[in-house]
């Protein structure tokens, strides 16, 4: 009997969060204790799915799954570009995922996404062809290979952008089964209806393109998906496993199985989902049921396609009116509350595309002069991004020879005001309920920041001409206002200068206890820039006093610098978010410290936060290894320490001290820790500590064995259960099946007789 094939694939992305100035993720308020949802989201998604426990019938791991290696996936640009800076580890094993498959299947899992998942019938032609080539860039420098099919945001598709795919190499893409209008063999013009309820989605189908050209589409499972992303199909995995496995022998030999969900289903909206998710992965790699998993590019080459297809234009995956949910109030909403509506929706696009349309007619009129071609400059501009290619180069290329250093910088400035305006469309914008989250915010801001860049470079001012559309929009919570509330409390305020951007840097300098001595130079780095900051004066105590000197603000991507010189004097009591940093020459523009919006007033406090918060863990294990020696036995009919309050505010670092083996400890020492650890504030701090100790014993050449026992056995004594999750990662994959290390498997948790 041949094995039903099967292939799950996980749609992975997030909203673009950055900040369009500094190009990083500031706090969101919403996603604490996690400092924002891209971390949030990849610690209960993205990380276990890297590293999904299969656990026996004690709770021992069996395996340490990296799922990324068996089903296919598609990551978003912007969100691997967050991951490879915030989470290499996890982002390693996306990229160790798609390698592996590559070797077992000769077709990668990976494949592309466009760039800032615009909906796609919804842009111009030029703004599709940079999407797809920025994405192709991005996907070849990230897996080291060129892509072969491409995730389209929403599954939004046009007859336009199926060729404008073909004509950059993809050979196939995704969309849901409702998608297909009508049907025909490859062999004759017999087109028949398509439905979802008669569409057979078990093979791939041509779509015929103009001028000969062609690409596959397939059509996931949508009661499959359904379920898994909806009906709770992921809370368990033996029940995951029997509907895949029922579905394989109902359709054994007879193609492809697929489905397709947003990835951070698995973890993130059901927890442990990666769980099941492993469990079903297992099942079939061990070829129970005859099921054999496969991803879409292998399947395809196998079979290619018997049969074509015609789409329904401009309709997409989670919107049956079409792609009418990225402009209009058609009633598609994630939750519908009582009397809210959308018609911001229509207002909000609008006003976008206006300012997109002058944006690209600033660029096209400059760029003329600067470029040798300015589209074939912005289409190509991806490959900068993704580091394919360097900025020297593509300005060898691309720029007209002989400009001015101003003209260059102009040249760059307005690629960059382009990259923001197209960030701007980035469909997460509509999709929710209401004006006033944070998706249509970041939009208007990405575009405030085009905005911004258009007019340094010669444009005119395009807010009177935004504000013209938002101010048809409102936003369903009358304490929110209407579109001009909305830009004038929540987004203007947003606005970053140079000298805003001084004025944090040196706060952060502050925060860390980096500011620089007189005649010194520090620097604040950002993914968007760089602050170089010199000392020249500095007077007063240590909190507060007189500072100057001179500041130089590299914009990543560009090539000239912004420099001026500064004054700060830190008001009495050292506030540094009270004064008022003083720019220019002769301290000529006063900014005010406490203009800076909140989420990068809440970046300084986390700044500050952790670096006081490590100061005082140095202080207090510097104090408790010498002091921990004197906690005495108990005498008569004591039964606490003399003082246990005061003894108690440095538990963690007393513990941290026994279990370590920096001391030695009574009896009573151990049940004082044990009795005040039960609820202590600071366990989960020293858990993750002692978890990062244990793993950075596993990372050297030949790890003491026989410290990690007794780490763990103290850490037992004191009831104690270190996180081991990154020890566990680390040794899965130097260690198993290292008879040496066998002893060390056990202590660790994994099952007796662990196989390489
Ligand atoms: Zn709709």
């Amino acid at each position: 009997m041949t094995a039903h094939k099967l292939c799950i694939h996980g749609h992975f992305y997030q909203p673009p969060r950055e900040d369009p100035w500094m190009d990083t993720i500031f706090p969101e308020g919403s996603a604490a204790p996690a400092t924002h949802w891209n971390e949030r989201i990849c610690a209960e998604s993205y990380a276990p799915l890297a590293w999904a426990r299969r656990l026996d019938g004690q709770g021992d791991i069996i395996e340490i799954m990296n799922c990324y290696e068996f089903i296919s996936f598609n990551f978003g640009p912007t969100l691997l570009t967050w991951m490879e800076r915030q989470a290499p580890d996890v982002y390693a094993r996306v990229l160790e995922g798609d390698r592996k498959s590559m070797q077992r299947l000769g077709h990668g899992n990976a494949i592309a996404q466009i760039y800032h998942h615009v909906i796609m019938p919804l842009a111009t032609d030029l703004e599709k062809r940079a999407e797809i080539a920025w994405a192709l860039a991005d996907f070849e420098a990230r897996f080291g290979r060129r892509a072969e099919g491409m995730w389209l945001s929403e599954a939004a598709v046009d007859t336009r952008t199926l060729d404008l795919l073909a004509q950059a190499g993809v050979r196939f893409t995704i969309l849901a089964p409702r998608q297909a209008r009508e049907v025909a063999p490859l062999d004759s013009d017999d087109w028949s209806p398509a439905s979802e309820a008669s569409l057979d989605i078990r093979e791939p189908y041509l779509v015929e393109l103009p001028e000969g050209r062609s690409i596959s589409v397939y059509f996931y499972n949508g009661p499959l998906s359904q379920a898994v992303a909806f009906e709770g199909l992921l809370r368990h995995g033996d029940m995951f496993w029997g509907r895949l496995a029922s579905l394989a022998a109902q359709g054994a030999g007879q193609g492809l199985l697929a489905l397709a969900t947003d990835g951070e289903t698995y973890g993130h909206h059901f927890k442990f989902g990666e769980m099941a998710l492993a469990f079903a992965l297992s099942q079939a790699r061990a070829g129970v049921g005859e099921v054999a998993l496969t991803n879409y590019a292998t399947y395809l080459e196998q079979h290619p396609p018997k049969r074509r297809a015609r789409i329904h234009e401009n309709s997409s995956w989670s919107c049956v009116h079409g792609v009418e949910r990225w402009r209009a109030d058609c009633g598609c909403c994630a939750e519908h509350r009582p009397g809210w509506n959308q018609r911001w929706r229509g207002p909000l696009r609008d006003g976008l595309t206006a300012v997109k349309a002058r944006v690209d007619q600033h660029y096209l009129s400059r760029g003329a002069e600067l470029f040798i071609d300015a589209q074939d400059a912005l289409v190509h501009y991806g490959r900068v991004l993704s580091g394919l290619e360097t900025p020297d180069s593509f300005a060898h290329a691309r720029l007209r020879p002989g400009l001015t250093a101003a003209a260059r910088d102009t040249a760059w400035k307005l690629l960059t005001m382009e990259k923001w305006a197209l960030s701007s469309f980035a469909s997460c914008a509509w999709f929710f309920d209401d004006l006033g989250r944070i998706e249509p915010l970041n939009a208007l801001t990405f575009a405030l920041r085009a905005m911004q860049l258009g007019a340094r470079t010669g444009m005119e001012d395009l807010e009177p001409l935004l504000l013209s559309h938002l101010g048809q929009a409102a936003s369903n919570d009358p304490s929110l206002g209407g579109g001009h509330d909305l830009w004038n409390h929540e987004v203007r305020p947003r606005r970053e200068s140079p000298e805003t951007i001084l004025a944090q840097a040196l706060i952060q300098l502050w925060a860390e206890g980096d500011l620089p001595e007189p005649g010194g130079a520090s620097s604040v780095h950002w993914p968007g820039l760089s602050v170089r900051i010199e000392m020249t004066e500095a007077g007063g105590p240590a909190g507060d006093g007189h500072r100057a000197g001179r500041a130089s603000i590299l914009w990543a991507r560009e090539s000239a610098s912004d420099d001026c010189a500064w004054s700060w004097e830190l008001p009495q009591g050292g506030d540094p978010l009270a004064g008022c940093i003083r720019v220019g020459e002769g301290g000529a523009k006063c900014i005010p410290a406490a203009y800076i919006p909140w989420s990068k007033r809440q970046a300084l406090a986390l700044a500050w936060v952790r670096h006081a918060e490590a100061e005082q863990w140095r202080l207090q294990l510097t104090e408790t290894r010498l002091g921990s020696h004197l906690f005495l036995p108990y005498r008569e009919a004591q039964t606490t320490q003399t003082a246990a309050e005061r003894w108690d505010r440095m538990w963690s670092a007393l513990c941290w001290q026994w279990i370590m083996g920096e001391v030695s400890a009574s009896r009573d020492f151990l049940a004082f820790l044990t009795g005040r650890g039960k609820e202590h504030p600071e366990r989960e701090l020293l858990t993750g500590r002692v978890g990062l100790a244990v793993a950075g014993l596993l990372e050297q050449e030949r790890p003491d064995c026989h410290r990690l026992r007794q780490i763990l056995e103290r850490a037992a004594a004191v009831n104690v259960a270190p996180d081991l999750r990154a020890a566990q990662n680390t040794f899965w994959v130097r260690f198993r099946g290292d008879a040496a290390m066998d002893e060390a498997a056990r202590t660790l948790g994994f099952t007796a007789g662990l196989l390489p």
